[in-house]
C-alpha cells in the first residue's frame, strides 16, 4: 500500500534514456599511472584467457576507479562481449549466477572474479510505474554498457594487456577533479534504481569525493523509492555500505540525505538518540578500524550492534515489569528481528550469529565454577566478547567486566583459577552509566539454573 502511494506520488513520464557516446577518449594506462601488474594475477588471466579466445576483456568498476586512485582494489569485474556461456566454457572453475543478469563469476583459490556481458540499455516495457527498471537482460555493445553504469568514474575500462584506458563520460576528468557524477539524468537513474541514491552516500565517503550538485540535488525528492528496494538487494547494498571502511561517514550521508528512514530500524530511531548512537558509533569505528587493517568483519557482529538497542530497549523495559532476565532476552530477540525482517532479508546465517552474539551476553556476567571455562570453548565466544567490550566502552556494562575477561582469555591454567576465585560471586550487574531509568541489580535467584544464567545482566534490571 505504502510502496503504492510513493509510487504514484513519484510518477513520471517515461525517463529520457542517457544518451550513448559513440567515442571514447582513449588512454594508455601507463600515462594514467597503472600497470597490469597491479591487477592480481587471478584479474590478468581470466583476461588473458578471454582475448586469446578472441572476446573483449576490460577490467571495469572499483577495481579501474581504485588502482587509478592509489587506493587497494577490492575485487575485480571484468566486462566483455562473450555470453555467459562462453564465458563459462572457457574457465573450468566457473559458474553462471544470477537471474535478472546472467554473470559469471571465475574461482582462483579463494578469489572470485566476476565477469559479465555488456548490457544493453533498458527500454521503457522494462520498468516498473515509478520508472524501476525490473528486467534489462539484454546484452548490448561496449557503448551501451558504458552509460547504463552509476557514476562516471565507474564507467572506464581497463584492458591490462594492451594497456588501454576508455574513457566514454568524462570519467577521468572526475577523479582528477574528486568528483562523483552521474551518468545521464540522475533524477531518471535514481527512478530506474534507488539503490544508486545509496551508492551516492557510500562512494562518496568511501572516496572523499564531493559529489555533483545535479548528482545531490533529486535525492531529496526522491529518497522515499528506497523503500522499492527489494529487500535482499538492500542488504547487499547496505553491506558494502557498512564495510566501506567508512560507515560512519557514509551512514553521516545517508543522515544527511533523509534516506536512512526505513532502511533499518535502527537508523530510524537509534540515530537520533544520543547514547543509542554512542554504541553505533564505537561498533561503526570498530569496524573501520578492522576494514582498514584489512582483518575481517563478520555481518552477523555488525548487525548485531547495529540492532543492538532495538533489542536493548525491549529487554530492559521487559525486565522492568519484572520478567525473568533470560526468557525476556530471548523474547526482545525476536521481536527485534522480527521488526526489521521485512525491510531488511538479513540472510538467516547472518541472523544465526546475532542471536548467539546477544544471547551471550547475560553468560559473560558469570565467572564463577566452570562457567567461564564453558563459555571460552563456545564457538561464537570471541564475537560475544568483543561486543561486551563495545558495551564497555559506551559505559553499558562495567569496564571490570570487560577487563576480567581480557585478562582471563590471556592468562595461564594458573592465573584463570585466580580470577574465577577472585571474580565477585554473582556479575556485577550491568551498569549503564549517565543514563537515567530503570536500573534494578541482579536478584540472584532469578539466575538459578538455565545455563545461559547469571543475571545479573544486563539489562539490568
Ligand atoms: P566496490 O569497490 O565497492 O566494489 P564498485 O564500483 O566496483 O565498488 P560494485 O557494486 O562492485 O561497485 O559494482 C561494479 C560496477 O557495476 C560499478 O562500478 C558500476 O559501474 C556498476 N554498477 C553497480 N551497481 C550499479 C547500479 N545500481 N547502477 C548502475 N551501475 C551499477
Ligand atoms: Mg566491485
Amino acid at each position: 500500500m505504502i510502496r503504492k502511494l510513493i509510487g504514484r506520488m513519484f510518477r513520471r513520464g517515461v525517463a529520457e534514456p542517457p544518451a550513448v557516446r559513440r567515442h571514447a577518449t582513449r588512454y594508455r594506462g601507463s600515462e594514467l599511472g597503472i600497470h597490469r601488474t597491479e591487477l592480481s594475477s587471478a584479474a590478468q588471466r581470466t583476461c588473458e584467457t578471454l582475448q586469446k579466445a578472441g572476446f573483449h576483456a576490460w577490467i571495469v568498476g572499483g577495481g579501474v576507479r581504485d588502482l587509478l586512485l592509489g587506493l587497494r582494489p577490492k575485487d575485480f569485474d571484468i566486462a566483455t562481449d562473450a555470453t555467459p556461456q562462453q564465458v563459462n566454457k572457457l574457465f573450468r572453475r566457473s559458474r553462471v549466477i544470477g537471474r535478472r543478469f546472467q554473470i559469471v563469476h571465475v574461482m582462483f583459490g579463494r578469489e572470485v572474479i566476476e565477469v559479465s556481458t555488456y548490457r544493453a540499455l533498458s527500454t521503457d516495457s522494462n520498468t516498473d510505474e515509478h520508472g524501476r527498471v525490473l528486467h534489462d537482460n539484454e546484452w548490448g555493445t561496449q557503448e551501451e554498457d558504458a552509460v547504463r553504469r552509476d557514476f562516471t568514474i565507474n564507467a572506464l575500462y581497463y584492458d591490462p594487456i594492451g594497456d588501454a584506458i576508455l574513457d566514454y563520460h568524462d570519467g577521468v576528468r572526475d577523479l582528477q577533479a574528486r568528483t562523483l557524477r552521474m551518468i545521464g539524468d540522475p533524477a531518471s537513474r535514481y527512478r530506474e534504481d534507488p539503490v544508486r541514491m545509496l551508492r551516492v552516500a557510500r562512494f562518496a565517503a568511501k572516496l572523499g569525493f564531493t559529489v555533483e550538485p545535479r548528482t545531490r540535488a533529486p535525492i531529496a525528492e526522491l529518497a522515499p523509492l528506497v523503500h522499492n528496494i527489494p529487500s535482499s538487494r538492500l542488504f547487499d547494498e547496505m553491506l558494502k555500505l557498512l564495510l566501506c571502511g567508512h560507515a560512519l561517514d557514509a551512514l553521516g550521508e545517508l543522515r544527511n540525505e533523509g534516506l536512512h528512514h526505513g532502511l533499518l530500524p535502527l537508523l530510524d530511531v537509534i540515530l537520533e538518540q544520543p547514547a543509542g548512537e554512542r554504541f553505533v558509533s564505537a561498533a561503526l569505528a570498530s569496524t573501520d578500524a578492522r576494514v582498514a587493517d584489512g582483518r575481517p568483519v563478520s555481518p552477523g557482529f555488525l548487525f548485531a550492534t547495529l540492532l543492538w538497542q532495538q533489542v536493548r530497549v525491549r529487554w530492559e523495559a521487559a525486565a522492568a515489569k519484572g520478567e525473568h532476565s533470560i526468557p525476556a532476552l530471548m523474547q526482545a530477540i525476536d521481536d527485534a528481528l522480527d521488526d526489521q525482517a521485512d525491510q531488511l532479508a538479513i540472510q538467516k546465517r547472518f541472523v544465526s550469529d546475532m542471536r548467539e552474539i546477544w544471547s551471550l551476553q547475560p553468560r559473560l556476567e558469570r565467572r564463577n565454577g566452570q562457567a567461564p571455562y564453558r563459555l571460552l570453548e563456545h564457538i561464537r565466544f570471541r564475537a560475544a566478547y568483543d561486543f561486551m567490550l563495545l558495551r564497555c566502552e559506551v559505559g553499558e556494562v562495567d569496564q571490570e567486566l570487560g577487563a576480567w575477561w581480557s585478562a582471563f582469555i590471556d592468562a595461564d591454567g594458573e592465573g584463570r583459577a585466580a580470577l574465577v576465585t577472585g571474580a565477585p560471586k554473582s556479575g556485577p550487574a550491568a551498569k549503564r552509566k549517565g543514563r537515567g531509568g530503570p536500573r534494578r541489580r541482579g536478584r540472584r535467584g532469578a539466575t538459578a539454573g538455565g545455563d545461559s544464567g547469571g543475571d545479573s545482566g544486563s539489562p539490568p534490571a
